[in-house]
């Protein structure tokens, strides 16, 4: 039988002892995170490839690491002034991947932890199709009935991520219509008006912010990695990467890692550019 299981290479093992001396480094000064919105995409238990999955028991550790040391609070929370001296996170996952139901849901239930999943509704009416991003790899989506129970179960919410997932500077045109459709299908499903707006690749322009904002939204999210803002415009920042292991996690929900240095990890441990 042949093995799937790579071999690690010489550059991969150099990052992985560079993590593990930033591990040591915060034995003595306990890196904290700052206040952030993080998305993740699908958390798998094996990996299928797909490049935006996080391994099921990095995110577990992830989630206890932060429930530990922040206050992991609902995203319509994060425009309001902070209570505790704590730093605030809030938690989202774009696309609504079935995966969530048996790898994030358990674990956010548990801790009774609030996040927000972003649903490209197209994608679960008619339970077809790829995203764009999913280059080639078969992802199945949550259903309705699995977001029902969650909804009913937890404090997870269910955000619009538009209807088709197309790029909304691309389809200046029919935006709002795109938009509209997605409310509809949640509220049709889920019995209640979506509170959060996700942009589709994190992809946005003033046009697309102006038809975006009349809809009401208390949180309108981007991909921009920017502070916490005092209006419904928020950037966040990305933690899906493959693997992404502790230490790594850690420094990046820091603020710590360069967007060099982020790349240069990235690309060596995962060959992505
Ligand atoms: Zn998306």
């Amino acid at each position: 039988m042949i093995s799937t299981e790579r071999t690690i290479s010489t550059s991969e093992k150099i990052v992985i002892q560079t993590l593990d001396l930033f591990r040591v480094a915060q034995i003595k000064s306990k890196v904290m995170p700052r206040d952030l919105i993080l998305t993740y995409h699908s958390v798998e238990t094996e990996r299928s490839g797909y490049k935006f999955a996080v391994n099921a028991q990095l995110f577990a550790q992830q989630i206890e690491y932060l429930a530990d040391c922040a206050e992991i609070v609902p995203l319509g929370e994060v425009s309001q002034p902070a209570t505790s001296n704590r730093p605030r996170i809030a938690i989202t996952f774009d696309d609504a991947y079935g995966d969530f139901y048996d790898n994030v849901y358990p674990i956010l239930r548990a801790k009774n932890i609030p996040a927000v999943v972003f649903v490209p509704t197209q994608f679960i009416e008619s339970d077809q199709g790829l995203l764009e991003r999913d280059e080639g790899i078969a992802k199945p989506h949550l259903t309705w009935e699995q977001m029902n129970h969650i909804a009913a179960t937890s404090q997870i919410e269910f955000g619009s991520h538009t209807h088709s997932h197309k790029s909304a500077v691309d389809i200046i045109d029919t935006l709002r219509t795109d938009i509209q459709l997605s409310i509809v299908a949640l509220e049709k499903n889920l019995g209640e008006r979506p509170k959060h707006f996700a942009y589709p690749y994190g992809q946005y322009n003033m046009q697309t912010h102006d038809i975006v904002q009349n809809f009401g939204f208390e949180t309108i999210c981007t991909m921009d990695n920017t502070p916490l803002a005092a209006g419904p415009f928020q950037g966040r920042l990305d933690v899906y990467d493959r693997n992404q292991q502790l230490p790594y996690f850690k420094l990046t929900a820091a603020g710590l890692l360069s967007p060099g240095m982020k790349d240069f990890i990235r690309q060596t441990m995962y060959g992505r550019a």
